[in-house]
């Protein structure tokens, strides 16, 4: 059953476009991301689905109904659409416990006294947080706050929770862990999540499906796996690469594509015109070197980084190319290498669109902004 959909909904600031016509559909139990650089238009749409904002035109429908339509004038208030948001702030109120906190959405409904404290009771234990009932907000980490924001909105029965950036506030080791528990609280209640965030990591391990956007328009929409491995075009690529992604101008010469004085294979089935200008994008962390390789290079500087090691290259025409090898084998400076390029390494973009070129030679389309 789809949970949200939205048909060629926009919202327009005075002349600025925040969003462009976005056609979306969200389906029941989805950990669905939001996710693009700053200013893309992420929390404008949250927002709308939740009736935090008025899109300027389109039509929204939360569980088959229609919540939203400006044809018909249709607009029902955030309160009425079963909808819990929890913010980047989280929004706790500082005078009141951890368990008043989150008995406080009971309350409000009516629902109060031995059935509320069961309620509160259960949610506090499934977020492991019980310990904490007595404590006031001030008193709590950022990712204990985090947990007892997620209990307000789950203590009410919400089956469709909104979180806007939440684990931005979380030092690194703290959000690792709290992806873990919302990946665990998502399979345990069975929810719709919808998930605002500019982290790609974030986005590549909680989502079940996630649409990419920049500047108000969605690139692409697909599962991590599917939009990791087949980017729609340049910037999702870019956006998307944990280690930057490695840009180099090629072009397609005797089944395969040269850059300066090198020579890559194609890809399977690969079908191109010779002659054709295409950008290469080559993953970091799919290459390799190694005395042999697919481009000459020489080492610039190269340092451990835990497991695994970061180096920067120079090719003989001039590129300078980052390497992440799975392992510790640092390279001296100065020595002459090789890359050596994997299949899953190259990704080939055509130079004026930057759409993704797939093996088959056929484009990939431009997102038509649906699910
Ligand atoms: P961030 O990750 O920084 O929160 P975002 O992707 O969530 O960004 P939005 O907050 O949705 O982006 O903003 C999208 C665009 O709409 C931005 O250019 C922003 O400046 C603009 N915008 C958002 N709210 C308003 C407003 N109330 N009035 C005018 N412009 C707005």
């Amino acid at each position: 059953m789809t949970r949200i959909f939205l048909d060629t909904v926009e919202k327009r600031f005075g002349d600025s476009v925040a969003v462009a016509p976005m056609s979306l559909d969200i389906a029941e139990g989805e950990f669905f991301s939001l996710v693009g650089p700053s200013g893309c238009g992420k929390t404008t749409t949250m927002r709308m689905i939740g009736g935090l904002e008025t899109p300027t035109s389109g039509r929204i429908s939360v569980c088959e109904t229609t919540v939203f339509d400006a044809a018909r004038g249709v607009s029902t208030p955030p309160s009425s659409r079963g909808i819990g948001m929890v913010f980047q702030s989280y929004a706790l109120w500082p005078h009141m416990t951890v368990h008043q906190n989150v008995s406080f959405g009971l309350d409000v409904r009516g629902i109060r006294g031995s059935k509320a404290a069961s309620r509160v009771k259960t949610t506090l234990e499934q977020l492991q947080i019980a310990h904490l009932a007595d404590r006031y907000p001030g008193e709590l980490s950022g990712g204990q706050q985090q947990r007892v924001a997620l209990a307000r909105e789950l203590t009410v029965g919400a089956r469709i929770l909104q979180l806007d950036e939440p684990l931005s506030n979380l030092d690194a080791r703290l959000r690792m862990e709290m992806r873990v528990e919302l990946k665990r609280l998502h399979a345990e209640t069975g929810a719709t999540f919808v998930y605002v965030t500019h982290d790609q990591m974030e986005a590549l391990t909680l989502s079940t499906r996630m649409a990419v956007m920049r500047d108000g328009i969605v690139q692409q929409v697909g599962t991590p796996r599917e939009i990791y491995e087949t980017p729609a075009n340049l910037f999702v690529a870019e956006f998307l690469s944990l280690n930057r992604l490695n840009k180099l101008s090629g072009v397609v010469e005797n089944g395969g594509v040269r850059i300066g004085n090198a020579q890559l294979a194609l890809p399977r089935d690969a079908v191109l015109h010779h002659g054709q200008d295409v950008i290469v994008g080559l993953r970091p962390d799919e290459l390799r070197l190694e005395s042999e390789g697919d481009i000459a290079c020489k080492v610039v500087q190269s340092f451990i980084a835990g497991a695994t090691t970061l180096t920067t290259v120079e090719t003989e025409t001039g590129y300078t190319l980052n390497v992440v090898e799975p392992e510790r084998r640092e390279h001296t400076p100065g020595r002459q290498l090789s890359v050596l390029c994997s299949v899953g390494a190259m990704l080939l973009f055509n130079s004026d669109t930057e759409m993704r070129i797939s093996c088959g030679g056929v484009e990939t389309p431009a997102s038509d902004a649906k699910a």
